[in-house]
């Protein structure tokens, strides 16, 4: 009699462990397990070879989940007879076999699932031979698992959510840099570019006289685009550094000492496509022009990357933002 009940406690715990690593092994997604690898997770990796195999993994439970429930019920049944055997068996199997391990399962999968992988492993071993047809078969008609992928704005949702349980040790500069990453690519250049009203521009028929240098000097940019007012278009850029070797005695005019390459984009262009033209082009500022392919303002590469880290600040920025000089 003793002898019985030890059986059925140990079929018991068994049919608790097969529910529980059956539904905390199969939440546990492949991608995440590869990802939690390469940050050294070494719960995951005793893991992820059992259930880089899922279906096998998943035959090899429910089969051992099953045949220890029905042996369970036998035994039980051997104790008592009748309707309350069926009652007690379904209440200890429920409660104790499923309920309980699958709630704490759940709950730490990654913990609970990595400590008994060896059990996994033997049943693995020792069902094999029924097992491994059933998978085979399930592996050809349904497939393996899909990897999962997540679009941009699930992303965003991900690390907001990371963020706003507050156990991420993603810091708040950390959150706004990936933030911006992902939704800089949707603006475009029209809600980023100085527009053309707050540019500082040179005429290209001025001569670089001393107080010509000083005004420039005193605006304190890095870049000035040459506007030809009969072509009405920006024909170069003055760069500041330009100006340093320049005599102003010799009344030199712009045109003469401005740089030629001028780049010129459009205010409905994305930001993603600027960067990466500003990487491709080597340079810093580019000319906006709007839908009449007219001078609309300009862009740089500042503006770019502000919108991913957040405001920069030159150490020689009179004003902080250009781009709302009259707003
Ligand atoms: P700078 O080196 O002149 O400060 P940045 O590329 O660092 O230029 O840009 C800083 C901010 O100044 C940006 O918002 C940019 O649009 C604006 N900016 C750059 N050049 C000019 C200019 N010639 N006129 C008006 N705003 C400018």
């Amino acid at each position: 009699m003793q002898y019985s009940y030890f059986i059925i406690i140990f079929l018991l715990v068994l049919s608790a462990l097969f529910s529980g690593l059956t539904l905390g092994l199969m939440s546990l997604n492949p991608s995440d397990l590869r990802r939690k690898i390469k940050i050294g997770n070494k719960n995951a990796i005793k893991i992820y070879p059992l259930r880089r195999r899922g279906n096998l993994l998943l035959t090899t439970l429910l089969v051992g989940n099953v045949a220890v429930n029905s042996i369970l019920a036998v035994h039980l049944g051997s104790l008592t007879t009748g309707i309350y055997a069926s009652i007690i068996a379904t209440t200890l199997i429920v409660f104790f076999g499923e309920i309980i391990p699958q709630s704490l399962f759940a709950k730490h999968a990654l913990k609970f699932g990595a400590k008994f992988t060896w059990l996994v492993y033997i049943f693995l071993y020792l069902f094999y031979p029924i097992t491994k047809p059933i998978s085979y078969v399930l592996d050809k008609t349904i497939g393996g698992e899909i990897p999962n992928s997540y679009s941009k704005k699930e992303l965003h949702l991900l690390v907001e959510e990371q963020k706003s349980l507050g156990k991420s040790d993603l810091k708040d500069h950390e959150y706004a840099i990936i933030r911006g990453g992902l939704v800089f690519s949707e603006k475009r250049v029209k809600q980023v570019m100085t527009p053309a009203r707050n540019c500082c521009v040179v005429n290209s028929n001025v001569s670089l006289t001393r107080s010509a240098l000083v005004n420039l000097q005193k605006k304190g940019h890095s870049r000035i685009p040459v506007y030809d007012k009969k072509a009405k278009r920006v024909i170069g850029i003055l760069y500041a550094k330009d100006l340093i070797s320049i005599d102003p005695a010799e009344n030199i005019s712009v045109k003469k000492i401005m740089r030629k390459e001028v780049f010129h984009i459009h205010d409905h262009d994305k930001l993603d496509r600027v960067l990466n033209m500003f990487k491709k082009k080597r340079l810093h500022l580019f000319i906006v022009l709007n839908h009449k392919n007219k001078f609309a303002g300009i862009v740089t590469l500042e503006d770019v990357l502000e919108e991913i880290v957040g405001e920069i600040v030159d150490e020689h920025d009179h004003v902080v933002d250009m781009r709302l000089l009259d707003a």
